[in-house]
């Protein structure tokens, strides 16, 4: 018994927009424990629709539509369903009413073409819209297969999904056992480096483990499906234990966590505050962390000292020093670090500076190369370099070299 998501759209295939609703059933199916392992695009052509379902109920119970139900003649979803069943559409008035007081209520006549979308395969259930014109179907044309069609419109879609879709597919029996997942987050490690360690966990089937790698962070995926939430909590628990302890430090938090909200907690509980200085990264550092709620109990703000006269004038970097070493080294990076903990009375500071490219190399400082100073509350001063390559690009360089300074001052307040 499994499920298979069509989604019907020209401009889905033309690339004009983004298959989110994919996105959002493929994730609900998956918390709802619904085995699902096939997914069409279709453009909105009655012959490929219905190759598409005649291949799905090959090897699917339970079709999901979503698109195609709108009043314009491209809207050709219902129409195509019920042919392929060779079921007639039949015009129920309950619609028709219901569309009518909708369109009354926001003060608009309803267009004669809206009364398309009250036509509905004989036997189908109506899946109702409350916030659209367009309701779906439940429907069984066959015994072995069940028809849920959605609108387009993603608000209206998971509107649909949450109030009618998932009780009724409960109540046939779907998704009785649950799908539950934590993630696990690690900086510092690379994938392959991380899957090797924990290889012979890899191949479990439940929980399993699953290896993911993003803009250089890594993540592990526990799944395991349950009766229960905390069954399945049970199951994760000692495999995600044993993650972290293989891991160590290049551990950093789970879910929602991202390095600069374990950061920005770690300051929260030493009762310790934070100033940053930024070159190549713009502000970034600052961004990430005032995207976390609360941060302005330990982040106070920074500068952006993209010009060397900022660096000087604001931050207090020597003139020699950045003629001598340069704006991107280690001494400068340091000088930044402190400079704008002594100048902002922090307890810790980070400087950034960097070729975040895609020009400004030389063989000596190639594009990808990142500086980041740390000013500790005792004094200390410690500089990081980073060699990131000039590969994949500028916008990549800025944000690895935010992570990496977050991940510095995490492991140091860890340490
Ligand atoms: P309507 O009643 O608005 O015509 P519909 O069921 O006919 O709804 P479509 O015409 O296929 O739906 O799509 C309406 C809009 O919904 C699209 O313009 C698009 O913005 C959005 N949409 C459609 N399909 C998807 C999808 N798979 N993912 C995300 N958005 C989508």
């Amino acid at each position: 018994m499994s499920a298979e998501l069509i989604c019907v759209g020209t401009e889905l295939l033309l690339g004009d927009i983004l298959n989110t609703n994919a996105q959002y059933i493929a994730q609900e199916l998956a918390r709802l424990g619904i085995p699902h392992f096939y997914q069409s695009v279709v453009g909105d052509n009655p012959d490929r629709l219905k190759q598409v379902i005649q291949t799905a109920i090959d090897r699917s119970n339970l079709l999901l539509f979503t698109g195609g139900l709108g009043p314009t003649p491209d809207d050709l979803t219902l129409a195509t369903i019920a042919e392929f069943f060779n079921t007639e559409l039949e015009e129920r008035q309950e619609i028709i009413d219901d569309i009518q007081q909708k369109f009354t209520q926001r003060g608009r006549t309803m267009s004669p073409s809206n009364r398309k979308q009250a036509l509905l395969p004989r036997g189908a259930e109506i899946l109702p819209n409350p916030i659209g014109s367009a309701p779906g179907i439940i429907w069984q044309p066959r015994p072995d297969v069940t028809i849920l069609t959605f609108p387009g419109v993603p608000a209206e879609m998971r509107r649909m999904w949450h109030q009618t879709a998932v009780p009724y597919l409960r109540r046939q029996g779907w998704g009785k056992e649950l799908f539950y997942s934590r993630l696990l987050k690690f900086w510092g490690i690379p994938e392959s480096d991380l899957a090797e360690k924990v290889s012979h966990l890899l191949n479990s089937v439940n929980p399993t483990v699953a290896p993911y790698a993003n803009y250089g962070e890594v993540k592990l995926r526990v799944s395991a499906r349950a009766m229960s939430e905390t069954e399945a909590q049970e199951l994760i628990n000692p495999v995600a234990k044993e993650i972290q302890e293989i891991a160590g430090l290049h551990y950093y938090g789970g879910d929602s966590d991202t390095l600069a909200s374990v950061a920005g907690q770690l300051l929260q509980t030493r009762g310790e505050t934070l100033a940053v200085a930024e070159s190549c990264t713009g502000g970034s550092l600052g961004k990430a962390l005032t995207e976390i709620p609360g941060s302005s109990t330990y982040f106070w703000g920074g500068v952006i000292a993209y010009d060397n006269r900022i660096k000087e004038q604001l931050l207090g970097v020597s003139r020699e020093d950045l003629a001598t070493y340069g704006a991107v080294s280690a001494t400068v990076a340091k000088q930044m670090a402190s400079g704008v903990r002594d100048r902002c009375r922090t307890d810790w500071g980070i400087g950034i500076t960097g070729i975040a490219g895609p020009g400004g190399g030389t063989p000596e400082k190639p594009v990808g190369l990142v500086y980041i100073g740390l000013a500790s509350p005792d004094g200390t001063v410690e500089s990081f370099e980073y060699r990131l390559g000039d590969t994949r690009g500028r916008d990549w360089v800025r944000r690895v070299s935010v992570s990496h300074a977050l991940d510095r001052l995490r492991r140091r307040l860890r340490g």
